[in-house]
């Protein structure tokens, strides 16, 4: 038995309203960012690469005990500060780093907390940051 395909009363409606659609996207702002040249947006509760406020260490190690995946250790520093006899300070291993926080949540001084930074592409094997690195804005990190 032949199945007969029902008549449609208006044909072209289909390609019409496909155009429409093309049309209003065509319209639209782009929202692709020309990265590097141009920066992408960034929300304001962003937060990725660490920063260390080498002064307000008191050197308690909580960070790297809380750390989920040991991507902080403590590193001897001959530096003067009354705050942290021991003379000891966290690197942060980005490489490893889930940016879950918990350090900046633990410290007791805020002295280690996330920044909006994010552009950590680097040329050197290593993602290790040591404390006196972690001091620096990203640019001035030997990449
Ligand atoms: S953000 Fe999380 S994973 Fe990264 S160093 Fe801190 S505790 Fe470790
Ligand atoms: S950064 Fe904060 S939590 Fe880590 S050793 Fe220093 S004071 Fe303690």
């Amino acid at each position: 038995m032949e199945v007969k395909e029902p008549k449609r009363k208006f044909p072209l409606i289909g390609i019409i309203s496909g155009m429409i659609s093309v049309a209003s996207h065509g319209l639209k702002k782009p929202i692709t960012v020309q990265y590097p040249e141009q920066k992408p947006y960034t929300p304001e509760r962003f937060r990725f690469r660490i920063s260390l406020k080498l002064d307000d260490c008191v050197g308690c190690t909580l960070c790297e005990q809380v750390c989920p995946n040991g991507s902080i250790k403590m590193e001897s520093l001959n530096r003067e500060n009354p705050r942290n006899k021991r003379k000891i300070y966290p690197d942060v291993n980005f490489g490893t780093c889930t940016v879950c926080r918990n350090c900046e949540e633990i410290c007791p001084t805020t002295a280690i907390y996330l920044t909006h930074e994010f552009e950590t592409s680097r040329t050197r094997n290593s993602f290790l940051y040591s404390p006196t690195e972690l001091t620096m804005k990203e640019e001035d990190v030997k990449k």
